[in-house]
């Protein structure tokens, strides 16, 4: 038995995790090897622990959830995300996607407007070691000024149309993926900033996410 199955009973179940994602049509070797790195089940709470490695959404309390790996996986492979990347994350939620992030860029900056939340995942990213993440406590319908222009963000909760804060904080070029919608269905929507004032968008696919609560998302 290799050192790594001491240390990591779940390693196993993380490599069939990568199968399933596979089996969503997830084809990049970046994502895929992310998936395989990132320990998903330091990330839930203790009661769904043994359910960290399906392809499922599971609830992380506060009435949140951590998004299905699979879906999570299309982000970053619809994003294109480069080591050198400036990536703005919205909702950080558990941090598992913030840690996937992190894997493919080495600068990561992240929000989330439940302080214990963000407390959490904090404590979780630098247990494992995550230096290249910077993670705070706020409103992300109006980005995270400090640190733009950034060549992906990526909105991780429902909206009811794009927050122009955000597109302002993309570089040209850069791009945003954002669910947009009503409370109960959502468009996975991907903006690509082309101009100074221009943006094109494409739907990716159909969606069902926690509302983004904020300034310029949903009335909280
Ligand atoms: N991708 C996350 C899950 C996101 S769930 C994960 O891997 O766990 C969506 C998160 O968005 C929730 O934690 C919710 O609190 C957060 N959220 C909702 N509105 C927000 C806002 N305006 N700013 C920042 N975070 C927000």
């Amino acid at each position: 038995m290799g050192s790594r199955a001491v240390t990591d009973p779940y390693a196993r179940k993380r490599q069939r995790l990568v199968g399933k994602v596979q089996a969503q049509g997830i084809r990049d070797p970046r994502v895929l090897a992310a998936v395989s790195r990132v320990p998903r089940h330091r990330f839930v709470p203790a009661a769904v622990v043994q359910r960290a490695y399906e392809d499922n959404a599971l609830p992380i309390g506060y009435g949140q959830t951590i998004s299905q790996p699979s879906l999570q996986a299309l982000y970053l492979e619809t994003l294109e995300i480069e080591p050198e990347d400036r990536v703005l994350e919205v909702g950080a939620g558990s941090g598992y996607q913030t840690a996937l992030l992190a894997e493919l860029s080495s600068n990561v900056y992240a929000v989330e407007r439940i302080t214990e939340l963000t407390q959490r995942a904090r404590e979780v990213l630098d247990e494992l070691g995550y230096t290249n993440v910077a993670l705070v406590t706020k409103d992300g319908t109006t980005g995270w000024a400090k640190y733009a222009p950034y060549d992906s963000i990526l909105v991780g909760a429902a909206a009811p149309r794009v927050p122009d804060a955000l597109v302002e904080q993309l570089k040209v070029g850069g791009r945003l993926l954002i669910p947009i919608g009503d409370r109960h269905h959502q468009q996975l929507t991907l903006v690509r900033k082309v101009t100074d004032e221009g943006t094109d968008e494409q739907v990716i696919t159909g969606c069902v996410f926690v509302p983004l609560i904020g300034r310029f998302g949903w009335p909280g």
